[in-house]
C-alpha cells in the first residue's frame, strides 16, 4: 500500500521534478501546481495531474496560499509536499494545510515557527545542548555603554543579525568599536522594512569558518537520526555553489558525537521530518547557526553516501510511520559532490534566462543529474537562477573529483549562460582539490581573478 494515495507538490522547477519521482516509486499520484510562466514546463506534464494556481509572479502563484489549498480541495490530494524556498517555512502555509483537513510533509507549525525567528532558534538549540557561536540573544540595553560593554565582551568584529533575516540578509559586520552604535540602528530600521521585525542580535564574527551542516529524521514517535554531514562552504553571496559529503578533515569520532547532539537536540524539541542543522566550523569546533525545517537543495550528496532516499522517507514520517533505520543502520561510504547549475554570466554573475537549444548532460556510473530543463525549454526570468544539479558519487574523494571534472567536460547547454565554466575552473583550483576551504575563499578567489584582469 502506498503511504498516500496522492500529493500536490508545492513548488516548481527541480524540486518538483524531484519529489514526483519520490511519488512515483512509492505508487503515489502527483499534482503538480504551477504559474502560467511554467504551464509548458515537462515535469507539469509528467505529473499525473496539474493545476495553474496563478501569473508568473510568485506572490500570486507559488506563493499564494489559498490558491494551493484550494488546488488540493479540486484535485483530492492527502499531503502536500512543500519543497525548498517559497512556502516550504513558512509557519502560517505549514498551519493552514493542516487546517483544511492535509498533511503537511514537514514539521509542526509550532517547530517551523520557533526555528524561522533566529533568536528564539539560539535560545531553543543552546538550551537543548547546540553548541552556538558566542554572542548576546537577549533584547539590546537602551543605555549605550551597556550595549558597548556586551560588544566588547564578545570582542570584536562581531555581526549584528536581524532576528527575522534569511537568505543571507540582515546581517552587518562591525571592526570597530566606533562603529557599532549606527550599525545596530542601520541593521534595525531595515530589518523593521524588510521583515517586520526590528529585533536583532549580536554574535561573534568569525574570520575563516566552513559552513557543515547535519542531516536529520526525525519520525512521529521520537526516534531520531543523522545522516551525517555536508560541507557547503563554497558560496558566493552566502549562496551554497559546490556542496559535499563527507566534509574533508572530520573525524568519525566527530561526526558522531555532532550528530548525536543534533539527534538529542530534535528529539527534546520535537522535531518531526527531514531537517538540517547548520553550522560554522572553526579551530575544530562547531557554531550553530540556524535550522533549515525541510528539504535541502544539496540533499542528494547525503542519499549518495547513505543509500537514503530522504523525501521517500519525509513522505514515510509524514503518513505516520516510524523510522525504518537505527543510528547503527547509517554506514556512510564513498563520497559526493554536488555542483549547482544556474542560469547566470560565469563572470558577472547576472541571470541568464531564455531558451535553451542545445541541452546533454553527462552520464556514467556514479552521475546523477536532477533538472527539469531540456533542449528547447525555457527558463522563466521571473524565478532563481538554478536550473539543475550534477551530483557524482565515487569510492573516494579523488574519485568524486575526478569524475565531476568529467561529468562538468561532457555537460553541454547552449542559448543561454550558465556557471559551468565558473565550476570547471573551481574543480582546478589546487586547494580546493587538496581540503576543505573555508566560506570567503570563493569571493576572495573571484575578487583575485578580476583584479588580474583588470
Ligand atoms: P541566513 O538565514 O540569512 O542564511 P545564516 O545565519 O544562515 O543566515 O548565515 C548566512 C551566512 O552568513 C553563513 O553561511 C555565513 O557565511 C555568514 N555568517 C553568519 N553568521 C556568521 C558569523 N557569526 N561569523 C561569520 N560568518 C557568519
Amino acid at each position: 500500500m502506498p503511504p498516500f494515495s496522492k500529493i500536490l507538490i508545492a513548488n516548481r522547477g527541480e524540486i518538483a521534478l524531484r519529489v514526483q519521482r519520490a511519488c512515483r516509486e512509492l505508487g503515489i499520484r502527483t499534482v503538480a501546481v504551477h504559474s502560467t510562466a511554467d504551464k509548458e514546463a515537462k515535469y507539469v506534464k509528467l505529473a499525473d495531474e496539474s493545476v495553474c494556481i496563478g501569473p508568473a509572479i510568485s506572490r500570486e502563484s507559488y506563493l499564494n496560499i489559498p490558491a494551493i489549498i484550494a488546488a488540493a480541495e479540486v484535485t483530492g490530494a492527502e499531503a502536500i509536499h512543500p519543497g525548498y524556498g517559497f512556502l516550504s517555512e513558512n509557519p502560517d502555509f505549514a498551519e493552514q494545510v493542516i487546517k483544511s483537513g492535509f498533511i503537511f510533509v514537514g514539521p509542526s507549525p509550532s517547530v517551523v515557527k520557533t526555528m524561522g525567528d533566529k533568536i528564539q532558534a539560539k535560545k531553543t538549540m543552546a538550551n537543548a545542548g547546540i553548541p552556538c557561536v558566542p554572542g548576546f540573544v537577549g533584547t539590546l540595553p537602551k543605555n549605550s555603554d551597556e550595549i558597548l560593554s556586551i560588544a566588547n565582551a564578545i570582542t570584536f568584529p562581531l555581526i549584528i543579525k536581524a532576528s527575522g533575516g534569511g537568505g543571507g540578509r540582515g546581517m552587518r559586520v562591525v571592526t570597530k568599536e566606533t562603529e557599532l552604535l549606527d550599525s545596530i540602528n542601520t541593521t534595525q530600521n531595515e530589518a523593521l522594512a524588510a521583515f517586520g521585525n526590528a529585533e536583532v542580535y549580536l554574535e561573534k564574527f568569525l574570520q575563516k569558518p566552513r559552513h557543515i551542516e547535519i542531516q536529520v529524521l526525525a519520525d512521529n514517535f521520537g526516534n531520531v537520526i543523522h545522516l551525517g554531514e555536508r560541507d557547503c562552504s563554497i558560496q558566493r553571496r552566502h549562496q551554497k555553489l559546490i556542496e559535499e559529503a563527507p566534509a574533508t578533515g572530520i573525524s568519525d569520532e566527530q561526526r558522531e558525537k555532532i550528530g548525536l547532539l543534533c539527534s538529542e537536540a530534535c528529539k527534546e524539541i520535537g522535531y518531526t521530518g527531514a531537517g538540517t542543522i547548520e553550522f560554522l566550523y572553526e579551530n575544530n569546533q562547531f557554531f550553530f547557526i540556524e535550522m533549515n525545517t525541510r528539504i535541502q537543495v544539496e540533499h542528494p550528496v547525503t542519499e549518495a553516501v547513505t543509500g537514503i532516499d530522504l523525501v521517500q522517507e519525509q513522505i514515510f514520517i509524514a503518513a505516520n510511520q516510524p523510522l525504518k533505520y537505527k543510528q547503527k543502520d547509517i554506514k556512510f561510504k564513498g563520497h559526493a559532490i554536488e555542483c549547482r547549475i544556474n542560469a547566470e554570466d560565469s563572470e558577472t554573475f547576472t541571470p541568464s534566462p531564455g531558451k535553451i537549444i542545445t541541452w546533454h548532460t553527462p552520464g556514467g556510473l556514479g552521475v546523477r543529474v536532477d533538472s527539469h530543463a531540456y533542449s528547447n525549454y525555457v527558463v522563466p526570468p521571473h524565478y532563481d537562477s538554478m536550473i539543475g544539479k550534477i551530483i557524482v558519487y565515487g569510492k573516494s574523494r579523488k574519485q568524486a573529483l575526478s569524475k565531476m571534472k568529467i561529468a562538468l567536460s561532457e555537460m553541454v547547454v547552449e542559448g543561454i549562460s550558465t556557471n559551468i565554466p565558473l565550476h570547471r575552473s573551481l574543480l582546478e583550483d589546487s586547494e580546493i582539490n587538496n581540503k576543505g576551504v573555508h566560506i570567503n575563499y570563493l569571493e576572495n578567489k573571484l575578487r583575485d581573478m578580476k583584479n588580474t584582469d583588470d
